[in-house]
């Protein structure tokens, strides 16, 4: 039985076994899936969730590029098409997302899912997946609106950890060292599939077929907004209002 029950997470603790943390007391379980443009901001409102308040970051361009890193057999199969910035078989993606969500959700983890592949047989993939772990109920849709020349700029000053793959934006989030990671001192460098015209694909690709499936999802799940085009500090307040 892989349902998470917030009373779980709301036990009291016994004298002697220790006590519950602050930031195991949650509301209430709840998990996100984030379907945003390229450049919105949506790797820095997961970033945030994570290092404030512990949620995993379920992140198929990670995994996928985790796999091309180990040289796996789909790592292979995957690499050409993450070369040219292009979406990968949402058989392979959709199996993968599972794997790792079924993971999490064991572990009475709160997942973030983000690079959910953009076809509605991905959605209702998905969908038939919270249903049969009773996740439902406990799952919202996160989209983060920001213009495309917004996106592309913020794209561009985009540098990734060769590493840990902890992401910096030099508009935005800087490293404290200039392409020096803060983290683990490892070297930064921007990531191939992040030039311009590669990301105007990329955009057009999402309004033409990831939008219409926020509409798809607002029918049977919540969907809360975020407008990025807002300096760090404020939309920091606004993710704390809401995660918290
Ligand atoms: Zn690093």
């Amino acid at each position: 039985m892989l349902r998470v029950s917030s009373t779980q997470l709301l036990a009291p603790t016994i004298d002697g076994l220790g006590v519950v943390s602050d930031s195991q007391v949650k509301r209430a379980t709840r998990h996100f899936v984030l379907l945003a443009a390229p450049g919105s901001g949506k790797g820095t409102f997961a970033q945030y969730a994570v290092e404030q308040f512990g949620y995993k970051h379920l992140c198929v361009g990670d995994l996928l590029r985790a796999e091309v890193a180990a040289q796996s057999e789909l790592g292979k199969q995957v690499k050409p098409f993450m070369e040219r910035g292009e979406y990968v078989d949402e058989r392979i993606t959709c199996a993968l997302i599972a794997q790792h969500l079924l993971k999490i959700v064991a572990e009475n983890g709160s997942f973030i899912i983000d690079g959910v592949p953009p076809s509605e047989s991905s959605m209702r993939f998905l969908i038939d997946l919270f249903a049969k772990n009773n996740l439902t109920h406990q799952v919202s849709f996160v989209q983060f609106v920001l213009s495309d020349d917004a996106s592309v700029q913020r794209i561009k000053g985009r540098v990734i950890c060769q590493a840990c793959a902890y992401v910096y934006n030099l508009h935005w989030v800087q490293p404290k060292i200039n392409g020096v990671c803060d983290r683990c001192n490892s070297a930064l460098t921007p990531r191939l599939a992040d030039n311009e015209e590669i990301t105007r694909k990329r955009l057009a690709f999402f309004h033409q077929h990831v939008e219409p499936l926020l509409a798809f999802a607002a029918s049977s799940f919540k969907v809360k907004r975020f407008d990025t085009e807002k300096d760090l500090k404020e939309l920091h307040a606004e993710y704390t209002e809401f995660l918290a």
